[in-house]
């Protein structure tokens, strides 16, 4: 049957490379990173070089690179730490924007909780935040201001250091969570100007629960994860060897064949938008610069759990808004904060392309992908 992975956004493969990387930690190399004899030393050789990496490849200090169990650690730990770091600076008030992944608007809500004032910016047709609404939303109060760097639904990417430089001028942190950025942009946190930035390794072909937030030296945050001194006391937890080093060779490679792939994945992304542009009542959601990866587009009376569930029946994966806990579907919260109706929001479906797919395969899954639509269409008639 076929199979055609078009959900790249929620996770990719491993690389065969990064796994060959990975191999020996799970089996030679199996020391705790903590113990001081040979075997420990070993492991922790490993993490060294792996954190060496990956700081030469965001313009960082190994020393200002903090390895977590994946993106969602990273943006609440960024969030909640730097949120209570601040509040013992008097300050209180925390600005994210309304597009965030659950992992940063849970820690908002956590702190609203608490008393922290929460401000949640809001984004333009397009998807974009606007400069002026952190001017307008942004107070001497305010201690903590975050955006993604490119949203998990639409792909738009968002002008960090603009918006960090704002922060920065009223005496606020800025953090981005920039996990679905760090597949297809370079990450320079020095041209982005950004206190910290998180990013996870499963999103750019390296191992699950492996991720990194960077935290610019001389910022203040509180730990999240306790109960160990780990990761210069900051993160407690054994630290995961094979993953570490995976993480590092997943975005050494990521990096080299960035140009080319996202060359190819952009191809990908216009030669399926071209076959489905041909049926009636397709269009695509969000303007502006995007990863080339993600394309979100809105199939007019179509619901989108009906697409999704019979295209995996044809053996095409792909996604939709926000799945609930309940496993029930609410619509996305991105494309209700862009002004979609309920219902529009509810016929949009996301598309991810990846290094891996081919353009036969694209084409081959539009081709269904408008059949299916059609049936649909014809099905409520
Ligand atoms: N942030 C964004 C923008 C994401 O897309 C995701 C994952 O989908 C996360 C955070 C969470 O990352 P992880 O799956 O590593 O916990």
């Amino acid at each position: 049957m076929t199979k055609i992975y078009l959900d790249h956004a929620a996770t990719t493969p491993l690389s065969d490379n990064v796994l060959k990387k990975m191999t020996p930690y799970f089996t030679e190399v199996f020391g705790n990173a903590d113990s001081p004899h040979a075997a420990g030393r070993k492991a922790i050789g490993a993490v060294d070089t792996a954190r060496d990496s990956v700081a030469a490849l965001l313009g960082a200090k190994p020393s200002e690179i903090y390895f977590t169990s994946g993106g969602t650690e990273a943006d609440n730990w960024a969030v909640i730490g730097g949120a209570y770091a601040q509040k013992r600076q008097g300050k209180t008030h925390v600005i994210v924007s309304a597009i965030e992944h659950h992992a940063v608007l849970y820690a908002a809500e956590k702190l609203r909780g608490e008393g922290f004032e929460v401000t949640y910016l809001p984004v333009n047709e397009g998807g974009m935040v606007e400069l002026n609404a952190l001017k307008a939303a942004i107070t001497e109060d305010t201690g903590l201001v975050a955006v993604m760097y490119a949203n998990n639904e639409t792909g738009v990417v968002q002008p960090i250091k603009e918006l960090a430089d704002i922060a920065h001028a009223h005496g606020a942190l800025f953090f981005t969570d920039a996990v679905q950025a760090a597949p297809y942009i370079s990450l320079d946190v020095k041209a982005l100007q950004v206190d910290m930035l998180s990013f996870s390794a499963h999103k750019f072909y390296g191992p699950k629960g492996c991720g990194v937030l960077y935290i610019k030296s001389g910022v203040k945050i509180e730990r999240f994860v306790g109960g160990g001194e780990q990761e210069r006391g900051l993160r407690g937890g054994t630290t995961n060897v094979p993953a570490v080093v995976g993480l590092a060779a997943a975005l050494e490679e990521n990096t080299a064949t960035m140009y080319e792939m996202n060359e190819h994945i952009s191809h990908l992304r216009t030669v399926f938008l071209e076959e489905v542009s041909a049926v009636e009542g397709v269009s695509v959601n969000g303007k502006g610069e995007q990863v080339p990866s993600v394309l979100n587009l809105r199939v007019e009376g179509v619901q989108n759990v009906d697409l999704l569930y019979n295209l995996d029946l044809k053996g095409i994966y792909i996604a939709v808004g926000s799945a609930c806990a309940s496993g029930s579907i609410a619509p996305s919260h991105v494309l209700l904060a862009m002004g979609l109706s309920e219902k529009e929001a509810k016929e949009s479906v996301r598309i991810s392309f990846g290094k891996n797919n081919t353009v036969e395969e694209c084409m081959q899954a539009a081709r269904i992908f408008k059949e299916t639509v059609e049936k649909l269409r014809e099905k409520q008639k």
